[in-house]
């Protein structure tokens, strides 16, 4: 018998798996917010691993996420390696720029003393020349900015709002988990 070789679809298509993977995102934000940053890297990891090897798009995040925790562990070296994988994420997947996530892990790791380490992160950016941020569709872009919860109600994980991709001008997509993230124009 010929074996079966599925094709695996995209995330959402695979309520599953999805779901076991969207609570592992939900328990790697938990961890982090907890202030267990090893755990929450290692499994940011395994998330990023999983995503990367699937060609799914969350990878380099998923990468630039478990970087963010190492540093918070003190774990420099680690933390470094992590953000190496989201570089070659990154450069494997043409679309998205990494400039703002790389600049907010810089920024990151410059508040809490590697200071080395944030300026060679600021200096990959160089290699990704013609990937300006497009902001096209992104509503925040000109007049008034909806204001976005601060975290995602559903996965946990903050959001940035510069980063986020809208899909109308009341709403925008989580860069974690995917669930849809409702502007509040009255808080
Ligand atoms: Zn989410």
């Amino acid at each position: 018998m010929q074996p079966r070789r599925p094709r695996i679809p995209p995330l959402p298509l695979r309520p599953d798996i999805a779901g076991s993977f969207e609570s592992r995102i939900q328990l790697a934000h938990q961890h982090f917010s907890r202030g267990e940053f090893v755990r929450a890297g290692f499994l940011f990891e395994e998330l990023a691993t999983a995503a990367a090897r699937r060609g799914g798009p969350r990878a380099p995040l998923f990468f630039l996420q478990a970087s963010r925790a190492f540093f918070h562990a003190r774990e420099a070296e680690k933390a470094m390696q992590l953000a190496r994988s989201a570089y070659n994420a990154w450069q494997a997947r043409p679309a998205g720029s990494p400039a703002a996530g790389l600049l907010r892990l810089a920024d990151e790791a410059d508040r809490l003393g590697y200071a080395q380490q944030a300026q060679a992160l600021r200096s990959w950016l160089a290699d990704f020349p013609d990937r300006a941020d497009s902001p096209a569709s992104n509503p925040a872009a000109g007049g008034a900015k909806p204001r976005l919860p601060l975290q995602c109600p559903a996965c946990g994980g903050p959001v940035y709002p510069d980063e986020v991709e809208w899909l109308d001008d009341k709403t925008a997509r989580c860069d974690f988990c995917g669930n849809p993230l409702r502007a509040d124009g009255d808080r």
